[in-house]
């Protein structure tokens, strides 16, 4: 493929390219304590009924239904049954048990009162029921779910509460893909490390940060380089290094059609190109391919476009490395409120702010949009998804991406 090649593919091409080169991701089994953000490499069903056991949904007294009809009704105060009582209790007939949320029903009741609707006299240890049950506030064996349903597939993402579900289904391990090592490398003669001093002609190397950030979020392990200087040499020693000893490589910078642009020269030379240049806008120049059998995404070097690129490019090629749906991106549907500028045939993301008025969500463009511009996709609330038959016009409506 020559770097005079004027195709640009579309964006969902490209995704289809990309997923064709796949590598394996091992897989683990660790404690539901490191879980978090982790993808299961193996479904889990349920070792219990949730709940286990018939139990109050109230703190209050457990009766007999028959019994509460044609209140008040008085009862005597059999017993007190705590939440974790591990007896076999019972009930008769004009006995009321005292009976915290939680606990097991006695046998025999098929009711709770709550404790507000009751008058406990606790001189005689009776109480006055001045309402009528209803099948109330009893929360029944396997209602939530049954022992063997299958409630967590393979490729989900564990987020805080599916952990708490692992736990409840009574998992106290999973088993789960090892995230893999991803290089990101910066390149350009003009990148310095924040916190040093810029001289003429420097900026700040901002896209390793966020890049590792974002392979951080997919549940991912970023190895950050150092930012490597146009150099085909030095370029050819750290791509080498990197397919050594990472899995995956993703570097910034260098793609464009620019004499000095050295990613995109060494992996024509050197490398296996699958695609080169796709239409969206911004961030039209990445290219896809492996630098000796390591997949690499050269990602363009523009912070925003490099971003943008990794959310709708990397993101979904990682995911389905896992046949994983997450981390989800959120879209909404919002109405531009001003015009727009589009590129016809490609995706068009500009970084908007949302704003309510009752009927829609407005979107409007308040940051300017160059792709240097790293602050308008950092305070943006979404990026605009408008397709390449869409005009951008003011009171169009398109999806969005939520930031
Ligand atoms: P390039 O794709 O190498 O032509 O870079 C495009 C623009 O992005 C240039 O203005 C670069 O200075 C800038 N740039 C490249 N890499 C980075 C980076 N890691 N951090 C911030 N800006 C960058
Ligand atoms: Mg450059």
């Amino acid at each position: 493929m020559g770097s005079g090649t004027p195709y640009f593919i579309p964006l969902n091409e490209a995704i289809e390219i990309s997923c064709k080169r796949k590598i394996k991701v091992e897989t683990e089994i660790i404690s539901i304590d490191n879980s978090f953000q982790r993808t299961l490499s193996k479904s889990i069903s349920a070792l219990t009924n949730d709940p286990p056991f018939d139990n109050s949904a109230m703190d209050g007294f457990a009766v007999k239904y028959q019994e509460t009809i044609d209140p008040p009704n008085k009862f005597s105060i059999s017993k007190t049954i705590e939440a974790g009582n591990k007896f076999d209790n019972t009930i008769k007939t004009g006995e009321a048990a005292r009976i915290m949320t939680g606990a097991p029903i006695p046998e025999g009741a098929d009711s709770i009162i709550p404790i507000e609707s009751c008058d406990v006299n606790s001189e005689n240890n009776t109480v006055i029921l001045n309402q009528e049950s209803k099948p109330h506030f009893i929360r029944k064996k396997g209602e939530n779910f049954l022992e063997n349903d299958v409630l967590l597939e393979t490729g989900t993402f564990l987020t805080p509460e599916k952990i708490s579900l692992c736990a409840a289904m009574g998992h106290n391990k999973v088993e789960v893909f090892r995230p893999l090592k991803i290089a990101v490398i910066s390149t350009g003669d003009e990148l310095k490390l924040p916190g040093e001093t810029l001289e003429k002609g420097e900026i700040y190397e901002s896209n390793t940060f966020g890049l590792s950030g974002l392979i951080s979020w997919l549940g991912h392990e970023p190895v950050r380089f150092s930012s490597v200087v146009d150099n085909l040499d030095e370029l050819r020693k750290t791509l080498d290094l990197a397919s050594k000893d990472c899995d995956v490589i993703i570097t910034s910078g260098g793609v464009s059609m620019g004499d000095r642009d050295f990613v995109r020269k060494i992996m024509e030379d050197e490398g296996e190109i699958d695609f080169w240049r796709i239409k969206v806008r911004p961030g039209s120049p990445p290219l896809f391919g492996a630098w000796k059998n390591t997949p690499i995404f050269g990602l363009p070097g523009n912070p925003v476009s490099s971003h943008v690129v990794f959310r709708i490019l990397c993101a979904p090629w990682l995911r389905s490395l896992t046949s994983s749906q997450h981390p989800k991106e959120s879209q909404i549907r919002v109405k531009l409120e001003q015009d727009i500028k589009t590129v016809p045939g490609f995706i068009t993301l500009r970084r908007v702010h949302l704003f309510d008025d009752g009927n829609d969500i407005l979107a409007t463009a308040k940051h300017h949009q160059g792709s240097g511009n790293i602050a308008s996709i950092a305070l943006g609330e979404a990026l605009t998804l408008l397709g390449p038959e869409d005009s951008g016009k003011k009171g169009e409506y398109c999806n969005a991406l939520i930031l």
